[in-house]
C-alpha cells in the first residue's frame, strides 16, 4: 500500500496510509473503532476505492483488477453464510460461480472440509451448527478459491473467550500450513498479538507503529501505542545533567536511550506493571535510582496475580502486577504498606510522543 487515502465527505478515514505486507505473513490491522481498519481492509479487497494511492499485490496495481478478479478474499463473520445450502455447498458456490468443472469442485471441496475439520457436517445446514462450526465453515468458503490474500473483518468477534482463543490457534495453524497471507483486522490487542506476525496500529486514519507483536509491546514509540497494547504507566520527568531523569513523582530514572535528548527537556517515559518488583520499604534496603517510594492504595487480586496500585505522589498512581506464586517466608503486602518500586534500566522506555 503506497499513500493510500480514502474520504468519505469530510472524514478522512484513511489518510495517506504506506504498509508493506510481506508475502505468507500474518498481518493485523489494530486499533479502536473508528480508526479507519475496516476502510483499508475494504480497498484490499475492492470493496472501496481509494481517493490517492496504489495497491501493489505481487508488482500489480490492483486498483486496475476487478474486485472478482483479484487474488483476494474476504471473509466475513459466520452469519453471512446461505442458510438454505449445506456445508459443501457453501463451500462450492464461489468455485461453481467461476464454473471450475465438478470433479475439481468435489476435489477442492473435500481439501476445505478436511483443512477445517468440518468433514462430519459436510451435508447439515449452518443452523445445524455451533457458533465455532459455522466460523469454520466461513474460512473454509473463503479459502476454497485459493486466494494469495485472505482479509479477515474481526472474524472472531461472535464467539466466546474460550472459543475465541482456540480459534485464533486454528486460523494460525491453517495460514501456515498453506502459506498464504492473511490480513486480520481486529480492536482486541490480545488478539492481535496472538495470531500475527506483524501487526500495526492505527490511529486516527494513519499507522502509529508497525513491527512485530514484541516489538511493539516493549518498545512502543507513543503513549497511545504504549496504552493501546497492554497495560502501562507513564512517568513524567525531565533530563538533569548527565542523562539521568528527574521524574515528577520523586526520585531518579535512568535509561539508556534518554541520554541524547538535551538537558531540561521534558521527557515520558513507559513502564510496564509487570516488569517492576515490588517491596516493602522497611525490608528494602537503599533507595537507588529507578525506584519510587510509595502507598499502596488498591489490590485487584486476579487468581493467577494480583495487580497493586501504589501512590508515589498526590497526583500518580502507578499499577504493578506481581504473580501469586507461593512465597512462604514473606510477610503479605497488603493495604497501606509502605513499598519501594524498583526496576531495571532496560524496563523504561523513552517515548517519542
Ligand atoms: P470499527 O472497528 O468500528 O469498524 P474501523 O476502525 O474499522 O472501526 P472504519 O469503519 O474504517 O473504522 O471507519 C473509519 C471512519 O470512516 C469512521 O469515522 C467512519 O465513520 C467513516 N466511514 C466508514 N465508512 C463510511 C461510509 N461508507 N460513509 C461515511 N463514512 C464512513
Amino acid at each position: 500500500m503506497v499513500d493510500l487515502v480514502k474520504r468519505f465527505g469530510d472524514t478522512v478515514a484513511v489518510d495517506h496510509v504506506s504498509l508493506d505486507i510481506y508475502g505468507g505473513e500474518f498481518f493485523a490491522l489494530l486499533g479502536p473503532s473508528g480508526c479507519g481498519k475496516t476502510t483499508l481492509l475494504r480497498m484490499l479487497a475492492g470493496f472501496e476505492t481509494p481517493d490517492a494511492g496504489q495497491i501493489l499485490l505481487g508488482g500489480e496495481d490492483l486498483s486496475r483488477i476487478a474486485p472478482y478478479e483479484r487474488p483476494v478474499n474476504m471473509m466475513f463473520q459466520s452469519y453471512a453464510l446461505f442458510p438454505h445450502m449445506t456445508v459443501e455447498q457453501n463451500i462450492a458456490f464461489g468455485l461453481q460461480m467461476e464454473k471450475m468443472p465438478r470433479p475439481r469442485i468435489r476435489e477442492r471441496v473435500e481439501e476445505m472440509l478436511a483443512l477445517t475439520r468440518l468433514e462430519k457436517f459436510a451435508r447439515r445446514r449452518p443452523d445445524q451448527l455451533s457458533g465455532g462450526q459455522r466460523q469454520r465453515v466461513a474460512l473454509a468458503r473463503a479459502l476454497a478459491k485459493k486466494p494469495k490474500l485472505l482479509l479477515l473483518d474481526e472474524p472472531l468477534g461472535a464467539l466466546d473467550r474460550k472459543l475465541r482463543e482456540a480459534t485464533q490457534f486454528e486460523l494460525v495453524n491453517i495460514q501456515e500450513s498453506l502459506g498464504l497471507t492473511f490480513v486480520i483486522v481486529t480492536h482486541d490487542q490480545e488478539e492481535a498479538m496472538t495470531v500475527s506476525t506483524r501487526l500495526a496500529v492505527m490511529r486516527d486514519g494513519k499507522v502509529a507503529q508497525v513491527g512485530e507483536p514484541q516489538e511493539v509491546y516493549e518498545a512502543p514509540s507513543s503513549r497511545y501505542v504504549a496504552d493501546f497494547i497492554g497495560d502501562v504507566n507513564i512517568l513524567a520527568g525531565r533530563v538533569g545533567e548527565g542523562g539521568a531523569i528527574e521524574l515528577e513523582a520523586g526520585g531518579t530514572a535512568r535509561c539508556a536511550s534518554a541520554t541524547t535528548r538535551r538537558a531540561g527537556s521534558a521527557v515520558a517515559l513507559a513502564l510496564r506493571p509487570e516488569k517492576m518488583s515490588l517491596a516493602l520499604v522497611e525490608e528494602s534496603g537503599e533507595r537507588g535510582d529507578n525506584t519510587l517510594i510509595g502507598r499502596v492504595e488498591d489490590i485487584a487480586y486476579l487468581g493467577d496475580m494480583s495487580i497493586y496500585h501504589v501512590r508515589v505522589a498526590p497526583d500518580t498512581r502507578i499499577k504493578v502486577a506481581r504473580t501469586n506464586r507461593f512465597r512462604a517466608a514473606e510477610r503479605e503486602i497488603t493495604w497501606d504498606d509502605e513499598v519501594k518500586l524498583a526496576w531495571d534500566a532496560s524496563a523504561l522506555v523513552l517515548l517519542q510522543d
